[in-house]
């Protein structure tokens, strides 16, 4: 059996692999031992997983593998940032950063090859769009970071404690592999995070916002850029399929009933299009009734994409306006713009642009594999 034909144990989120073993007629507790294996010790090769019985190994190896993406490059920030270049099989490449900071350290993963919603400042958007990332290549990414930055030996290292799907891509339509992602990210024999430090940053996919809040239970963030409709429609061309008037109340519906929860809305600070006092009255409006926290992100620029970043001036006025109006706002620090780390420079190498036309076709959910 070739490799592609092989099932990545990667691939399958905590009830998938136990069914996976009850298939072949082990025990469920066998998805245990491996996933401590492979989540906890770093370990894939089925040689070294000495609990499981020899004959369970040695029938493992012909049919099954535990395959995260290769590196293929690797950068460092002069602030710490590190990204690396992520290969998958068919030749496609995707884009991971880590950020690190004093308190914590973010993981920012890609949940498509491109993305399809060709925001205007996006670098990602010039890409185009290819495919859907799997639940390997898209979990793979953590075990990666997870490998480079720890040292198991040492049993130290710089260590993930927080994870944002705001890497390349628009998670919430490839929605069944980031639940199934997102389930191993939480669950206690996978990265075992807290569902306030797993969050998915969407543009606004309204159904599946609905879906999220019932699949999962993670933090929610959307990248809201414009207080109005006529202004989102140019930047965030999916505002067109869902306007303002849906996204709002969905954001509403998403932290409904738990009070410790709100929405982190993501505003890039673009030069004379969106940093006006005006946008900044609309935003707290706009924002009145929904528990929101504000992330003012500086635009960070890419070649010929035609806008400018706010001055600083400008953004601290935007934020004055929002504080006064008792909407909680933070300006995100720039992180990694000198190895084009930063939010909206992830580009990866995508082989087949041209599947954009698939774009704002309605998210297809189906059945939930997982
Ligand atoms: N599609 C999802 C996930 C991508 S997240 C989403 O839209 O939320 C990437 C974040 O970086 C988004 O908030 C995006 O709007 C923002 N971003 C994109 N391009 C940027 C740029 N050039 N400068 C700063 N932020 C940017």
């Amino acid at each position: 059996m070739d490799a592609a034909s092989k099932q990545n144990l990667l691939d399958l989120e905590p009830d998938a692999l136990r069914g996976f073993f009850a298939a072949r007629g082990e025990q469920p507790y066998r998805a245990t031992q491996v996933m401590r294996w492979v989540f906890h010790r770093g370990v894939t090769d089925f040689a070294h997983m000495t609990d499981l019985s020899r004959a369970l190994r040695e029938s493992l190896l012909p049919s099954a593998e535990v395959r995260p993406p290769e590196v293929v490059d690797e950068q460092e920030s002069a602030d710490g940032t590190r990204k690396w270049v992520l290969r998958l099989d068919d030749g496609n490449c995707i884009e991971t950063v880590f950020i690190p900071e004093p308190e914590r350290g973010t993981l920012c993963i890609s949940s498509q090859v491109g993305c399809a919603l060709d925001c205007s400042f996006c670098a990602t958007a010039r890409q185009g769009f290819n495919r859907n990332l799997s639940v390997a290549e898209i979990v793979g990414q953590v075990w990666l970071a997870h490998e480079l930055l720890h040292d198991h030996r040492a049993g130290s290292g710089r260590t993930i404690s927080n994870i944002v799907f705001m890497g390349m891509g628009e998670p919430l339509l490839n929605f069944n592999n980031v639940v199934c992602t997102l389930r191993l990210l939480v669950d206690d024999l996978g990265y075992g995070l807290s569902k306030r430090r797993v969050t998915v940053s969407t543009a606004g996919v309204v159904p599946a916002i609905d879906r999220l809040r019932e699949a999962i239970d993670v933090s929610l963030a959307v990248s809201l850029h414009a207080p109005n409709d006529a202004l989102r429609d140019e930047l965030v061309p999916l505002n067109r399929k869902y306007p303002l008037t849906e996204l709002m109340p969905a954001c509403k519906r998403y932290v409904q009933g738990d009070r410790k929860k709100s929405i982190t809305f993501e505003y890039v600070m673009l030069r004379g299009i969106n940093d006006s006092p005006a946008c900044a009255d609309q935003l707290w409006r706009l924002l009145d009734g929904v528990p929101a926290k504000v992330n003012l992100i500086p635009f960070n620029a890419f070649s010929g994409c035609g806008y400018q970043t706010s001055t600083q001036s400008s953004i601290e006025r935007f934020r004055d306006i929002l504080y006064r109006a008792g909407v909680m706002t933070i300006t995100r620090k720039t992180r990694g713009d000198d190895i084009d780390a930063a939010c909206g420079q992830l580009a990866g190498r995508v082989a087949d642009r041209s599947r954009r036309s698939r774009r704002f076709s309605e998210p297809r959910f189906g059945e939930l594999p997982c």
